[in-house]
């Protein structure tokens, strides 16, 4: 079976949040960690800063310095040059900034069907979500499923009952699962 996937950026491909920590330590003298970023609707009040402002220092991140932002894991590209072997896998991003986005994931050779926009991932016409959001979860239908790839800002998110997400934690495991007969008989 071949599923039409949507693969996050942010959180799940690249790792903006820690390009941001370094550039707030710098900044401000502190010695904050990735770790601190514990919570998802708000931004955490150890760094004074909004959610607007860490939108727009993030959007200038992607416009200007896209070319620093990490990947998450080593050799992502391999992994997801393996999940398109059996899958259809598009890029879906919230991100306004779809150009720095572009030149990112062609920079880290990383292979995707296409490149969608989407402020409501939800309302596309996926099976399966690879994504960072624990607003997600709660957004899905029932006919969708949520591949919760584990971060500090989504680690409260208890997914036990919730029968449409499983929690991921690297891009071994969700290889795993997009090739497990069991877990895709199950979708
Ligand atoms: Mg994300």
């Amino acid at each position: 079976m071949s599923l039409n996937v949507a693969m996050d950026v942010e959180g799940v491909l690249a790792d903006i949040h820690i390009l941001f920590v370094n550039r707030y330590n710098e900044q401000h003298g502190t010695s904050l960690t990735k770790e601190d970023i514990d919570t998802y609707t708000e931004f955490p009040r150890k760094f004074d800063m909004t959610m607007e402002e860490w939108l727009r220092q993030t959007d200038e991140m992607w416009d200007q310095e896209w070319n620093c932002i990490p990947t998450i894991e080593e050799r992502i590209e391999e992994k997801m040059a393996k999940l398109n072997e059996r899958h259809n896998v598009d890029i879906v991003t919230a991100r306004v900034a779809i150009d720095g986005v572009k030149k990112w994931l062609k920079k880290n050779g990383i292979q995707y069907g296409r490149l969608v926009y989407s402020a409501k991932k939800g309302m596309l016409d996926y099976q399966v979500y690879i994504d960072d959001s624990p607003l997600l979860c709660s957004e899905l239908f029932s006919d969708k499923h949520q591949l919760l790839y584990t971060q500090p800002w989504n680690r409260s998110l208890d997914v036990s009952r919730m029968s449409n997400v499983t929690r991921v934690n690297g891009f071994d495991e969700i290889v795993e699962k997009l090739y497990s007969s069991a877990f895709l008989d199950n979708l």
